[in-house]
This record gives structure tokens, C-alpha cells and sequence, in this order.
């Protein structure tokens, strides 16, 4: 069932939707190649969050519902419409508390909740992501408390995988210090590119070259007001990598409200359906 944008409508008066363009290609038998793509932004707060907004969510559904990210108050919102979110498989970027956190909470539901019947669910992680998953049951509960729930997978640098009838492809982006991906999701036609959090680089128009809908952070005023190394974009970077890449459509994400918005950009809000 699909999650309708009944949450808080932040930016209802931005601009609507678009339709990117088919395009043929040749995939893996296990990614249901041309069901339409919905995008359904669960929560686009930056690291902390926006008035009543909910933290990094994007449910991506085809012939199932892939989760990418599952940042603080994500879960919330996928339980306003249905007991406990059944998603297919969720997808992690990186272990920033705003792109993961809701999996504890996630846990506690599947072990003791609604959650409880329902199917496992698969959750891809960064090369290193299970340890650093046990490290924090260590401290939060168990160190297995994560596989007593989830379908622990690793993904790999560049490696496509399939999950939810969609392949996606993990790129390494630069973000601080931190291992950090963003993730190139298609069904065949359609294609959704996903920054994650990153700062600027070439491979995000790698990462978005030619997709139907590119979801960009934009966290900073500037590039100067960013640390060292650098670690997120600001309108313009994200325009520059936007044309770089050739995709279609921009939508900027992960934008505290407190920033001015500049004409022409697209941004995302909590609730927002996008037909991709
Ligand atoms: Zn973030």
C-alpha cells in the first residue's frame, strides 16, 4: 500500500512534478524491470531536525518498497499509515544518527511490536556495516540485536546489488571522515539517483549521470561554511553536479528551514510523492 503525503506539508506551494524519459537497458532478472517508480520523501531534515520534521527517509516503491535511509522519525511516519512499515529492504548510506537512527526503535517493534509477524526485512549496509551495527547493540541492547530482526547484507563500492526489485549501485562519496555512499537506484526505465550526504565531487554526476530524478542535499549556505574536509554541498554545488550529470530533474533534500531557498529550486518536503 502506498504512503500518501498525508504528513506535514511543508513546501505545498513549490513547484510539481515532472516526467523524466524511457530508456531501455539490460538488468539483472531480479529487478522488475519498467513498474512505474514512486518516491515517497518519509523525512528530509537535515542533521538536526526541521520544525516537526523527520529525519533522512526515501521509500522508493516498485513492485515492492525499498527504504533508503532510516534516520530519527522516519519510523513514526511509516507507522501513521500502516501498523508497522513493511518494506522489503532498506538501504543505508552511511552510520550519521540522521541516516540510521530509526533502526533501533525499528528493532524494539520487530522483536516486542506490530513488527513482530511480519517478514524479515533486508538491511544493506557499508562494507563495514555489521560491525559497527554490533558495536552499537553492544551498548544498546545486545550485539546481535540487529540480525535477531534484520537480513544483514553488505554492500560493495561500485558493486550493483538487487533489493526490493530495484538494483542499486553504492558509490563512495566524500563526507568528513566518514565511509559514505550514495546509491543509483533503477528499475530498468527509471532511474533515481541519491547523494546521501556528501561534499562536492565528480562522482555525483557519475552518480546521477542521466538519471530521471536526482535527490541532492543542499545542508550549507555556502561551500565556505563547511568543514574541513568538506562534507556537504550548498545550492550552487548541487546545481553544478546536477548539470554535470545530465539528469533530469533536481530535488534538493537535507535542507535545514532556517536557510534561505533560492527561485527555481525544487525542494524536497515530508510527505512529497513524486511519480518518477
Ligand atoms: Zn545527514
Amino acid at each position: 500500500m502506498a504512503v500518501e503525503a498525508r504528513f506535514r506539508d511543508d513546501y505545498a506551494d513549490r513547484p510539481g512534478h515532472g516526467n523524466g524519459e524511457y530508456r531501455s537497458g539490460h538488468y539483472d532478472r531480479r529487478v522488475d524491470v519498467g513498474d512505474p517508480v514512486k518516491l515517497t520523501v518519509v523525512g528530509c531534515s537535515p542533521a538536526w531536525p526541521n520544525p516537526g520534521g523527520a529525519q533522512s527517509g526515501y521509500l522508493l516503491e516498485g513492485s515492492k518498497r525499498l527504504l533508503l535511509d532510516c534516520g530519527p522519525g522516519v519510523l513514526a511516519r511509516l507507522r501513521e499509515e500502516e501498523g508497522w512499515p513493511r518494506v522489503d529492504a532498506i538501504a543505508i548510506t552511511h552510520f550519521h544518527l540522521d541516516h540510521w537512527g530509526d533502526l533501533v526503535p525499528w528493532v524494539w517493534g520487530s522483536l516486542y511490536g506490530l513488527g513482530h509477524d511480519l517478514p524479515r526485512v533486508e538491511l544493506w549496509l557499508p562494507p563495514t556495516g555489521s560491525h559497527q551495527l554490533a558495536a552499537f547493540g553492544e551498548r544498546l541492547g545486545w550485539p546481535d540485536m540487529f540480525e535477531r530482526v534484520f537480513d544483514l547484507r553488505a554492500y560493495a563500492e561500485g558493486t550493483p546489488f538487487q533489493a526490493a526489485g530495484f538494483e542499486v549501485v553504492p558509490l563512495r562519496l566524500p563526507h568528513y571522515t566518514l565511509e559514505t555512499y550514495g546509491f543509483r537506484v533503477t528499475n530498468g526505465k527509471k532511474t533515481v539517483a541519491y547523494s546521501g550526504d556528501s561534499g562536492p565531487s565528480e562522482r555525483l554526476a557519475e552518480l546521477a549521470r542521466d538519471a530521471d530524478l536526482f535527490l541532492c542535499e543542499a545542508t550549507l549556505i555556502t561551500g565556505e561554511a563547511d568543514g574541513t574536509p568538506r562534507g556537504h554541498l550548498c545550492l550552487a554545488e548541487a546545481q553544478e553536479a546536477f548539470d554535470a550529470a545530465g539528469a533530469r530533474r533536481l530535488l534538493i533534500t537535507h535542507r535545514p528551514r532556517e536557510l534561505p531557498s533560492e527561485n527555481g529550486f525544487e525542494l524536497a518536503y515530508d510527505g512529497m510523492q513524486v511519480e518518477v
